[in-house]
């Protein structure tokens, strides 16, 4: 399915350890699980179980991949990770927002954030395909991210991004069925969409892509980032790993998972990678700082690898398409 397809190798430079630490900190994960815990308490939230969202597979023959909180399945058809309930889309929007208004802003100086190198890294995997495919898009939606990375906009403008965005942030009002995006797709038809870390975080996502084809022109490319089921950091570590907090995992797709759900709803796949630049970091971090860590081969591996070691498994990662973070392009 993805031979012959491009996978491309971003990685230039390995972060230092001391980035991934703060990257979800252990108070986020609290205060996550506790918003968590709330919806299960609300009466007003309602629940629906569910199939694989990727490949539609029955739960019953699903492995159970967690049982915190609420029950989480991997597929044993496609390997991608789901939560087998989840909440309605209206309250998990409420919540999200909330949290976002109590969490501390941005720093000023945007050009200081540790959130450019992301940003940069999106416009030059815009640019790069824009150039493969020989196709203009001067006219790019984006959709939600921006609610959760507030200078987007700002660093878009600054680095001379020729092109005319608009940034579609997540609201309480109008986003029912995902009606905000539709609504804005009709009266504009950019040229390019653009939906990163979404697809983890909502409880339909093949509602939020059907919403996307119906509205789009044909020939119009979609761009989406997302976790990946099949990322070294998941096989090692499972619910264990640092990246699994559960509100914001409804879905961890994995590479062939997500493939099928975007071929049955129509789409054409042109680009598929994982560029993930943190898994053998986030690794090593964890298997040097907790106690009693220990998996065959792995453990060992991590404790004694120095940073060239590190480099050259992460590029393997990427080529392989094993790591945690996954990116496709879709011709609509
Ligand atoms: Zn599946």
């Amino acid at each position: 399915m993805v031979t012959g397809m491009q996978t491309p190798v971003f990685i230039d430079d390995l972060p230092d350890s001391s980035a991934v630490g703060s990257r979800k900190s252990e108070r986020y994960r609290q205060v996550r699980n506790r918003a968590l815990a709330e919806m299960l308490l609300d009466e007003a939230v309602t629940w629906h179980e569910r199939p694989c969202p990727a490949c539609g597979q029955d739960r019953a023959s699903s492995r159970n991949f967690s049982q915190a909180l609420m029950p989480f399945q991997r597929c044993s058809a496609c390997n991608t990770i789901y939560a087998a309930r989840v909440p309605d889309q209206r309250h998990l929007d409420q919540e999200r927002l909330q949290m976002l208004s109590d969490l501390p802003p941005e720093p000023a100086d945007s050009a200081k954030s540790t959130r450019e190198f992301e940003f940069v890294s999106i416009l030059n995997w815009l640019r790069l395909t824009e150039a493969r495919h020989g196709k203009p898009l001067n006219t790019v939606a984006e959709y939600r991210f921006s609610s959760q990375a507030p200078s987007l906009p700002q660093t878009v403008e600054r680095i001379g991004s020729t092109r005319d965005w608009t940034f579609l942030p997540l609201s309480d009002s109008g986003s029912a069925n995902f009606g905000d995006l539709r609504d804005h797709l009709q009266a504009s038809s950019p040229d390019a969409v653009l939906l990163y870390g979404e697809m983890d975080r909502i409880a339909e996502p093949a509602q939020l892509l059907r919403v996307v084809r119906a509205n789009l022109p044909r020939g119009s490319l979609v761009f989406i980032a997302t976790s990946c089921a099949d990322g070294l950091e998941y096989e090692i570590l499972g619910a264990d790993s640092p990246s699994f907090v559960p509100l914001d995992r409804l879905n961890i797709f994995s590479v062939g998972g997500f493939s099928a759900l975007v071929e049955e709803l129509g789409y054409k796949a042109i680009e598929i990678s994982t560029p993930g630049r943190l898994d053998a970091v986030i690794l090593q971090k964890y298997f040097t700082e907790i106690e009693g860590s220990d998996v065959p081969f792995w453990s060992g591996f991590f404790r004694s690898a120095n940073k060239d070691r590190l480099h050259d498994l992460q590029i393997l990662l990427q080529r392989s398409l094993r790591s945690g973070v996954m990116r496709f392009v879709l011709e609509t």
